[in-house]
């Protein structure tokens, strides 16, 4: 992406199709929510294709030969609600990552994240954070989220990275601007927002029609 130099969108056919099925307004939450986690796994793949791996033996049947072993201590952080969707296939890309929920908002008046839950451990202990969001709009929980970790502990050489299935040019901007060491890994780069802050065309609410919580018209 020449205008976001860290944005990664991918072009897999398997991503493309699935993303087509996902945004449908006809797609009921029960299939909507297989989608987001088929969608996770592929996009979660991408942003692993950099991870460390030490070296292990391994006996096959035959004989001995050189194996890989994850070596990079994951922390997944699911922004409540929606990213929830995303924590089982990226638990089954990575069954040894830790699962850190976090819930916040910007407060307008300050422009400051407020965190109303937070299940990060006590020190960050990890090499790799991914940040699970589905949908990137302003960026204003994604920047908020980044600099919660960033506040935790998790700086160099703690490797950050978000993790969306749909990405707006506005929210990908603020994130950039905010924190350019931060790369970004999407299903799609869609066209901007609307003046309610949903992603065009995006797919609407995520949360509402992963949880079959409402519908916008
Ligand atoms: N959050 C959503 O769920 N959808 C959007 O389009 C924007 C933010």
């Amino acid at each position: 992406m020449e205008e976001f130099p860290g944005l990664h969108v991918s072009q897999h056919p398997a991503v493309l199709h699935k993303l087509s099925l996902l945004r449908d307004a006809e797609t009921e939450p029960k299939k909507f929510r297989e989608l987001v986690r088929e969608i996770s796994w592929l996009v979660g793949y991408e942003a692993l294709a950099d991870a460390r791996v030490d070296d292990v033996q391994v006996k096959t049947p035959i004989e001995m030969t050189h194996g890989a072993r994850l070596a990079d201590r994951i922390g997944l952080v699911p922004i409540l609600r929606a990213g929830l969707g995303m924590v089982d296939a990226m638990l089954e890309l990575m069954p040894t990552a830790q699962v850190w929920h976090l819930g916040l908002f910007r407060d307008e008046r300050t422009l400051r994240p407020v965190e109303y839950y937070n299940k990060l451990p006590d020190s960050a202990t990890v090499d790799l954070c991914l940040i699970l969001d589905p949908m990137l709009a302003t960026g204003g929980s994604a920047t908020a989220a980044i600099e919660v970790l960033k506040r935790w502990g998790a700086v160099t050489p703690v490797r950050i990275k978000l993790v969306n299935l749909i990405a707006a040019p506005e929210g990908v901007r603020a994130v950039q601007l905010a924190h350019p060491d931060v790369p970004i890994y999407t299903a799609a780069l869609d066209r901007q927002l609307n003046e309610k802050g949903y992603i065009m065309p995006g797919l609407g609410d995520a949360g509402d029609r992963q949880f079959g919580t409402g519908r916008i018209g």
